[in-house]
């Protein structure tokens, strides 16, 4: 089913799907990565945790009427996916102040919004991903402002979702990472949901279910992420 390789990210390959134009093939590598590529490290292990751990959440979401380009997972490191022009935004949703915003604003740790926050990050290795607004969002992707507003109020109908979703295994979404493409001039929710792309916390112990283990070195990421994985599928 496989075809020619479309592109080699930090954490997934694309590939072609022979006979199939419209879709695409995710799979997920071992390989993880922190600080834009400057700390790495490979997990044997790392894909087939996040490749089941973002089609959970993706059908999660798609039960809660959220399109997205997800189709189905194909095997133990790849799923299926609609192909869609990817808009270069990273769109961070935030609940709890942590990582990057408690560095560039006097906020500190742990401090919880009144109501989620979204961000708009360029997406752009050699640019450093920074943080822009609106308006220059729309001259770097061609979006109109309706267009942001759409993302936005999807971003945040998402968290909605996800918080009720991680609520559920006592755990806290702190914050996360969303990108969205374009498909038929639909915007739709693409890329991963995984904890390589949010914050969680346990409810109880406070303590990271997430990347942030591998980002300051402060536990095993094999372990927290075959934990979360199991919160997930005890209630499936
Ligand atoms: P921060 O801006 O604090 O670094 O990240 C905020 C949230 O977005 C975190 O949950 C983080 O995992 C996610 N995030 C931000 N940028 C990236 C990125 O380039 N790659 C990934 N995998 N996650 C990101």
């Amino acid at each position: 089913m496989k075809s020619t390789l479309l592109y080699e990210g930090k954490a997934k390959k694309v590939y072609f799907v022979e006979g199939d134009s419209e879709k695409l093939i995710l799979s997920y590598k071992d390989d993880a990565t922190a600080f834009n590529g400057k700390k790495k490290s490979v997990f044997p292990g790392k894909g087939k945790l996040n490749n089941e751990i973002s089609a959970a959440i993706f059908e999660y979401l798609q039960d809660q009427g959220i399109s997205s380009h997800f189709v189905q997972k194909l095997n133990e490191t790849e799923q299926l996916v609609y192909q869609t022009e990817i808009i270069p935004l990273e769109v961070v949703v935030r609940n709890i102040a942590a990582g990057s915003i408690t560095r560039r604003l006097p906020i500190e740790e742990k401090t919880v919004f009144p109501k989620p926050l979204v961000e708009f990050y360029y997406k752009s290795d050699i640019w450093d991903d920074p943080l822009i607004n609106d308006d220059h969002a729309c001259i770097l992707t061609g979006l109109s402002l309706h267009e942001l507003k759409e993302i936005k109020d999807n971003a945040l109908k998402i968290n909605d979702q996800l918080r009720k979703l991680f609520a559920g295994i006592n755990l806290t979404l702190v914050d996360f990472k969303l990108e969205f493409g374009k498909r038929k001039n639909t915007i739709i929710l693409a890329d991963e949901i995984s904890p390589d792309t949010c914050r969680l916390w346990d409810k109880d112990t406070m303590e990271p279910l997430d990347k942030d283990v591998f980002r300051k070195g402060t536990g095993n990421l094999l372990e927290v992420y075959q934990e979360l994985l199991n919160r997930l599928e005890a209630i499936r």
